[in-house]
């Protein structure tokens, strides 16, 4: 049994064997400790029970896939008034129970995510040796814990669909910092109102133009001037001169059908478009 600089282990961990099987890296890992704690009672325990083999991946080394096959240990817990009788040694800051990815890869994997996406993120993740999907990379991102939303002074709010014209939710952003700080189950402007309570010290929300979040605001934060985001804006500017344009479209070609049917056919020209007023 050795230890490796290129592949570090925590104390009570050591290789016993490695093995290449094409660009995967195989490493036999064996538990060195005398005993464990009981993870219920957290008495130390040391009559061993049975032993058994868990395959776990780890991070790549030298662009090589590893994967560990960790040969650890169940215990007795003695015990007298704890509940558990056998355990299996834990880990816990090396490999949850039950993971099969050691907690190094999985932030490593976390990492990738934050800085592309699912989809890139894999592709990423697999020149660098660690296989992986985008749904694995989500999923590792999605169970790190939420930041608390401490001070917001300029709220922005809106809805987006959890899934597209079935479910929505309401996004909640930082203006200041542009960062998305929080989402709501619905768009109610009950659930709106009540998280608006939470935060005295909103100043300013911005909105769409609907009146939900607007009553929501109005309840919830009553001491917040509200706006239209730019967004929303834009996006009544452009319908409000879809419409105009098409009003005058259609005047224009009443003019023409009138004039068309005053001129006798032969000398019938298509005249020239009315000047629109500014
Ligand atoms: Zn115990």
């Amino acid at each position: 049994m050795f230890s490796s600089p290129f592949l570090p282990l925590p104390a009570g961990l050591q290789i016993a064997t490695t093995s290449l099987r094409d660009d995967l890296l195989v490493v036999e890992v064996v538990a060195t400790k005398a005993g464990s704690c009981c993870p219920l009672c957290f008495c130390p325990a040391t009559r061993c029970h049975s032993h058994y083999a868990r395959v776990v991946a780890d991070l790549p080394c030298a662009g090589f896939r590893v994967q560990l096959i960790l040969h650890v240990r169940r215990f007795f817990c003695d015990h007298t008034d704890c509940i558990r009788k056998i355990f299996t040694e834990r880990l816990p800051a090396f490999v949850l129970p039950w993971a099969r990815l050691t907690v190094r890869l999985c932030e490593a994997l976390q990492s990738v995510g934050f800085a592309t996406c699912g989809e890139l993120g894999t592709r990423l993740a697999e020149r660098l040796a660690m296989q992986t999907s985008p749904t694995t990379i989500l999923r590792r991102i999605m169970v790190l814990p939420t930041a608390a939303v401490e001070h917001v002074s300029e709220l922005g709010i809106d809805d987006f669909s959890f899934r597209r014209g079935r479910k929505f939710g309401t996004i909640l952003v930082d203006m200041q910092s542009h960062q998305t700080i929080d989402l709501l189950p619905d768009r109610t402007k009950e659930t709106a109102a009540a998280w608006m309570s939470a935060h005295p010290e909103i100043d300013l929300v911005s909105r769409d133009r609907g009146g939900d979040y607007a009553s929501a605001a109005a309840s919830g934060a009553p001491q917040a001037i509200q706006c239209a985001d730019r967004f929303h804006m834009l996006k009544n500017l452009g319908e409000a001169l879809e419409g105009l344009l098409a009003r005058h479209l259609a005047v224009y070609r009443t003019h023409q059908t009138q004039e068309s049917r005053a001129r006798p056919l032969e000398t019938a020209q298509p005249g020239p478009p009315p000047k629109l007023r500014p």
